[in-house]
C-alpha cells in the first residue's frame, strides 16, 4: 500500500486495516476472520506491553505465529507515551528501541510507525521523517 501511495496509484475502492496495541483479541478474533476473507491488517505494537507480558496483549510467539501476508506488525513506540510530552531524545529512544525489539522478535525491517494516541506535533513529524519512518497519527 505504501509503495502504491508513493506512486499515487491507489485503486478507486481501497481500504487499509490497522489496529494499535496488539491486543489478544486481534489474534483470537480478528486474525481468523481476516484469514478467511484473505484481508490483511497492520498492527502497531508498543514493545513494553509485550515485554511486560500484559495478559491483554499478545506475546511475541503469538505474533510470530500469525505474522505473514495477513498480519504485519509495526512500531508503536516502547512505552505508549504521548510523544507531545517527550523531548527529542526520548522520542528517538521510544522509536529506535521499539524498532530493535520488533527486529529481534519478528524480524521487522520496515520503518512504519503509528504515534501513540495518534498524536504528535510538527517537530515530531519532522523528527520521525528524518529517522526514515512513514508515520500515521
Ligand atoms: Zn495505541
Amino acid at each position: 500500500m505504501l509503495s502504491q501511495l508513493k506512486q499515487q496509484s491507489l485503486p478507486d475502492k481501497c481500504v487499509v486495516l490497522t489496529a494499535d496495541d496488539a491486543y489478544q483479541s486481534i489474534a483470537q478474533n480478528a486474525y481468523p476472520l481476516l484469514k478467511k476473507y484473505q484481508m490483511s491488517m497492520s498492527v502497531f505494537v508498543s514493545s513494553d506491553s509485550v515485554d511486560g507480558k500484559y495478559k491483554a496483549m499478545m506475546n511475541w510467539q503469538q505474533m510470530r505465529d500469525i505474522q505473514g501476508d495477513i498480519m504485519q506488525f509495526y512500531n508503536h513506540s516502547v512505552g505508549h507515551t504521548h510523544f507531545v510530552n517527550l523531548d527529542k531524545t526520548n522520542i528517538d529512544q521510544q522509536i529506535q528501541q521499539a524498532q530493535k525489539r520488533l527486529k529481534n522478535e519478528l524480524n521487522v525491517d520496515a520503518k512504519i510507525l503509528a504515534y501513540p494516541y495518534g498524536k504528535a506535533n510538527l517537530a515530531t513529524f519532522k523528527q520521525v521523517k528524518e529517522l526514515g519512518y512513514v508515520a500515521f497519527g
